[in-house]
């Protein structure tokens, strides 16, 4: 018997190695042969532990499962497919996975992520295969034509930095992946690390091999040891077997691999402080020009994409660009990992096209908030996305339909608050979070932020509000046109929509305060 319990740090948040531990030791002691495999998680986090078993008509899931449910499982004969009042039937048929399109986490909790026999089953390794066949342009080419944007934040197109990259000739080149997911409310990148690493290692061999990198780094933070444990662990496993090192599949090709660990710095998920940081100096945004794809990691010509953007080259070089563009809407290509989060329901991780509104994700998948309240605003794309009202939950999520509306998609994190969020004091957060994070480089953000803070307590306070809003509009409109980076360029975002959508929470703040 094959029955799955997840290793991905939400499950084991939730207890997933007492859930695992019970079944090895009641399987022993009934004399039951069982297989534990320690999957990633499927992303349905309310139902983790999510324990499934292998069955001839396919997987059936149980949970959320805790480890004294685990001899009544047996008594059920769960290894059979068994019911139980746990029982959800067959994984693939629950409505929140089903309605998924998951192609960057196709693999994401039905493999064993550290078994390279399981990822190749799983067409693993098909791109790169592909890619070795291609003239490194036409590799550019392929991803250019995809439509993949950035999936960190900044949607840049991939193929297009990745060209300049190829087309900036040096003796030593570099991939350097941002996993320093530090936005509130999303877990995408920790959770293709934990639950399918060889696709992150596969994406960024590609890239080396499309620019003519050989040397790869992994800037993991350290907030996240398993991934960083499973990820090293992932990269010995792909040397071994000849996907990396110095004759890639016995192509002559170079690439190698290394796993630097950050130190906590949320400015560090910035490209250029991030560089800093692996160069082994202090996180400070450095200036631009020169672009890192032209002078970046020790002043070399450098490929900068997070884990997400490298995680999905290895289906387009597999399937071919035209199927990867064919999902999504106007120039938002391909899928996104929608992560739900706060005051939620049903939180977890939904990969669909882009085009899907905010307010299916919430209600369809989401199930409305946990409290039961209704649901007041929905923060997107990190501590420094915008506060989205009901009136704009219909827009389809799409990097032009954001921005139109002065959004921003960002890194696909949405954390949901419902009518009991103060958006004063949100708002007032984000300032203080950029206080407490600036790198201090440069002034509207440095400065801009500490006076930010007090001019929105001025305004929470009523010390002559009228004046004090516009001296803060003002102020924001200079950290948004004078800041250096995104930390102090997108610091006004929450405080404006927070000021915009929902004034009355200002003299509410008052009214508490008083
Ligand atoms: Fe540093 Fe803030 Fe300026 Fe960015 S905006 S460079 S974080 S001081």
């Amino acid at each position: 018997y094959r029955v799955f319990v997840p290793r991905d740090s939400a499950a084991l948040a939730l207890g997933a190695d007492a859930v695992a531990q019970a079944v090895r030791s009641e399987a022993l002691q009934r004399g039951i042969d069982v297989t534990l495999v320690r999957n990633g998680s499927r992303g349905l986090f309310w139902l983790e532990p999510l324990v499934e078993v292998q069955t001839p008509q396919g997987r059936i899931a149980y949970g959320p499962v805790e480890a004294k449910d685990v001899p009544g499982l047996f008594d059920a004969g769960f290894l059979q497919g068994g019911m139980h009042p746990r029982s959800l039937g067959l994984t693939e048929e629950i409505a929140y996975l089903k309605r998924q399109e998951r192609l960057t986490f196709a693999r994401v909790g039905i493999i064993d992520p550290l078994s390279l026999s399981d990822y190749v089953a799983h067409e693993g390794y098909e791109g790169l295969r592909q890619a070795l066949t291609l003239p490194a342009d036409e590799i550019v080419h392929a991803v250019t034509e995809s439509g993949l944007r950035g999936r960190g934040g900044a949607a840049f197109p991939t193929g297009i930095k990745w060209k300049t990259v190829l087309d900036t000739p040096a003796a030593q080149k570099y991939i350097a992946c941002n996993a320093d997911e530090g936005d509130s409310g999303t877990f995408a990148d920790r959770m293709i690390m934990e639950g399918d690493p060889f696709v992150l290692i596969e994406g960024m061999t590609i890239a080396g091999l499309a620019v003519g990198a050989t040397q790869g780094y992994i800037y993991v933070r350290s907030e996240y040891p398993l991934a960083i444990e499973i990820l090293n662990a992932a990269i010995d496993r792909a040397r071994a077997a000849g996907y990396l090192g110095s004759d890639i599949l016995g192509s002559g090709k170079v690439f190698e691999l290394e796993v630097r660990k950050a130190a906590g710095a949320y400015v560090c998920g910035e490209e250029t402080a991030m560089l800093e940081s692996i160069e082994g100096k202090r996180g400070i945004v450095r200036s631009k020009p020169p672009l890192p794809a032209i002078t970046g990691l020790f002043g070399k010509p450098t490929v900068i994409n997070n884990v997400i953007s490298l995680a999905s080259v290895p289906i387009i070089l597999a399937k071919g660009s035209g199927f990867y563009r064919d999902f999504g809407m106007g120039r938002s290509r391909g899928t996104l990992p929608f992560q739900l989060a706060g005051n939620i329901r049903r939180g977890g991780l939904i990969e669909k096209a882009f085009g899907v509104t905010l307010r299916e994700l919430m209600f369809d998948f989401g199930g409305g908030s946990i409290t039961g309240r209704p649901i007041k605003a929905a923060q997107v794309g990190g501590p420094l996305g915008t506060y989205l009202p009901e009136s704009q939950w219909d827009t389809p999520l799409d990097y032009e339909a954001y921005s139109a509306m002065g959004a921003v998609v960002g890194h696909g994190g949405i954390v949901v608050h419902d009518d009991t969020a103060d958006l004063a004091k949100l708002a007032r957060y984000a300032m203080q979070f950029c206080a407490i994070e600036s790198c201090g480089k440069c002034t509207p953000c440095r400065i801009g932020a500490t006076r930010g803070v007090e001019v929105m307590d001025k305004i929470i306070a009523d010390e002559d509000r009228p004046a004090q809003i516009a001296l803060l509009r003002d102020l924001c409109d200079t950290m948004l046109h004078g800041s250096m980076c995104a930390m102090g360029g997108m610091t006004p975002f929450p405080v404006l929509s927070a000021l915009d959508h929902f004034p009355e929470d200002f003299s509410q703040s008052l009214a508490e305060e008083t």
